[in-house]
């Protein structure tokens, strides 16, 4: 198979900077002086799932301090915010990441990126001891990387023996007060966490998990709440690269964590994870194979995440009325009439896409308009096409809405059952439905009762004259109609037509209510074409061919039918040819008026672009 162009990018990259010879190993951990300098692995996964590598991606070696900003996030799941913040700092140090530096005036360590800050950020994390504390660690980051990780006892010992300056620090820091369990217990978990082993294409996953707020893409799981991603991600982009932060930002621009073993992962928010490593490292202690792949990476591709994007697309996909959209359910021709004269109360605003603030604001002129219509009128505010909406922009739309109900509009919105990203059903202040339907028919209703000032019952009983295709007929032909009828009563779920049978004939809707289902193959059960109500016909077109039709016609409460069978229908064709052209006309009347509905909403589609 050929290769993605981000695939294709790694390994260009791979084989560019593979005989690239400068930095040093660690050497203050002897396990990692023992690395080979050629080593190079390269990794990159989507939110959406889709992970590629090049060179030693599968390689495993250990995490070191890209473990940081994970353990970070635990330890704010596990205390809170506040807690930690009184713990350890959120401020770049400009110093190496073993410095001996704490706050001067409160002896806390100046953020969780340095080793100072992680030795405090590793006690913080939930554990009666340290090997509880060091087994949620192991665990936890095992769920950032969606598979079992364990832990390099070699590397854990060797570390151990020479963390004389860890130890330094961590005297220091009782001293202070700032760390407030035993020294040796705190280096315990701290050297543990650092010493898990993971691979490149482990790394690019948990960087993809923070890419897509806090959700591993490959496993599913949400580890760590949305919530916790910008504090984490901004500590990456100030303190991730240590005293290299600000080169990082300038040349790179993505919040990013590097570690002594050679690892390093960027993130580019709601988009991508990626990781490189390469054992040698530069005077920062930052991969020097890494930096450059990623410096690379991210000038071909524009990856800086302050990178002007451009203008968004429209949130608005189409606003319409009940003038053109309609519910699909039997109206008289009364009815019709009404919704025709004044369906424009009876507003109707789609929308798409991902919903900046800046959209949001669109959004808010686009329904304002609603209630400047001559009466108070209806909203129906139809987000399934929506794939996300800012957090902001979501609290902007809601209170445009309530205020709208305020001054009295009826407001529906019309939402998923899958709603991505932070949506859920209580993200809405106002009534929330899913069958857009059956709202635009609850709303029709109202509309049609505001203006006659009757509901139109489906229960209620109507005249034979007042039927589709017999509207225009004497009282004479009516009468004729009527010796050919048969009438019958049925009761709720009676399935007068099977999907795939024949019409036998024509029938007219005296009382009750009849739902057209057709069959959808990707759906379980079948779905409701329309409903239709008294006065309504179906199995009209047998008067003009066989009728046949994928749809089926099910009562769905106690319904009068009129019956004119094909064969009678053929016979009034022979003996009364003045009334057949009059009921044939009465249809053409039917079929053009669904024409023009028909074309109305195909040009209130074209009008917006897709
Ligand atoms: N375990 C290492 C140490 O504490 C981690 C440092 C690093 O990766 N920068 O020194």
């Amino acid at each position: 198979m050929s290769r993605t162009p981000i695939e294709s990018r790694l390994h260009q990259l791979h084989e560019q900077l593979a005989g690239q010879g400068s930095g040093e190993l660690a050497s203050y951990i002897p396990q990692l002086s023992a690395a080979n300098p050629d080593w190079f692995g390269l990794a990159t996964t989507t939110v959406d799932g889709k992970a590629y590598c090049a060179g030693n991606s599968g390689l495993e070696f250990s995490i070191q301090s890209v473990s940081k900003p994970f353990v970070y996030a635990m330890a704010l799941v596990d205390r809170g915010e506040d807690y930690v913040l009184d713990h350890v700092g959120i401020e770049p140090t400009g110093d190496p990441f073993n410095a001996v530096t704490l706050s001067a005036a409160s002896g806390k360590p100046l953020n969780p990126m340095v080793n100072a800050g992680a030795i405090v950020t590793s006690t913080l994390v939930e554990g009666k001891d340290h090997r509880a504390r060091a087994e949620r660690i192991r665990d936890g980051l095992s769920r950032f990387a969606g598979r079992e990780l364990s832990i390099d006892e070699n590397v854990a010992r060797s570390e151990r023996d020479t963390s004389d300056r860890n130890r330094a620090i961590s005297y220091l820091m009782k001293g202070a007060g700032s760390l407030e369990i035993d020294v040796e217990d705190a280096l315990s978990c701290y050297i543990a966490q650092c010493s898990v082993l993971i691979n490149a294409v482990d790394l690019s996953v948990m960087a993809a998990t923070l890419a897509s707020g806090g959700r591993n893409p490959l496993s599913n799981e949400q580890v760590v709440p949305p919530e916790l991603i910008s504090p984490v991600l901004t500590i990456m982009s100030t303190c991730g690269m240590y005293d290299g932060a600000g080169e990082w930002m300038y040349r790179v621009g993505l919040p990013a964590k590097s570690g002594v073993s050679g690892a390093i992962m960027a993130v580019l928010p709601n988009q991508l994870g990626i990781a490189a490593w390469s054992p040698p490292l530069d005077r920062h202690g930052n991969s020097v194979r890494g930096v450059k792949a990623m410096e690379l990476l991210s000038d071909d591709l524009d990856l800086h995440v302050y990178f002007p994007t451009g203008a968004s697309q429209s949130p608005i996909r189409r606003v319409t009325s009940s003038q053109v959209v309609r519910a699909r359910t039997g109206r008289t021709p009364r009815e019709q009439e009404i919704l025709s004269t004044h369906g424009n109360q009876l507003r109707i605003v789609e929308l798409q896409g991902s919903i900046s603030l800046l959209g949001a604001q669109e959004v808010v002129e686009g329904i304002a308009d609603t209630s400047t219509s001559e009466s108070a009128g209806w909203l129906v505010l139809d987000v399934r096409q929506v794939a996300e909406f800012h957090p902001g922009a979501l609290k902007i739309v809601n209170e445009a809405l309530v205020a709208l109900v305020e001054s009295g509009v009826e407001v529906a919105v019309v939402e998923t059952q899958h709603a991505g990203g932070r949506r859920s059903p209580q993200s809405w202040r106002v009534r929330m439905d899913r069958d857009r339907d059956l709202v635009l028919q609850r709303f029709e209703d109202e509309l049609i009762l505001a203006e006659c000032g009757a509901m139109p019952t489906p229960g209620v009983l109507v005249e034979l004259g007042e039927c589709q295709i017999l509207a225009t007929l004497t009282s004479e032909q009516l009468a004729v109609v009527a010796g050919l009828l048969s009438f019958a009563d049925h009761s709720q779920g009676e399935v007068l037509v099977a999907s795939g049978d024949r019409p036998t004939g024509i029938s007219w809707l005296l009382s009750g209510e009849v739902d057209l289902l057709v069959p959808v193959e990707s759906l379980i059960d079948s779905t409701r074409l329309r409903g239709i109500g008294p006065g309504a016909v179906f199995g009209e077109l047998t008067m003009v061919n066989d009728g046949f039709d994928r749809a089926s016609a099910v009562t769905t409460q106690p319904t009068r039918i009129a019956f004119l069978s094909t064969h009678r229908w053929d016979q009034l064709e022979l003996d009364e040819p003045d009334l057949a052209s009059a009921m044939l006309r009465g249809l053409a009347e039917l079929l053009a008026g669904r024409q023009r509905r028909m074309l109305e909403l195909l040009e209130s589609m074209a009008e917006t672009q897709f």
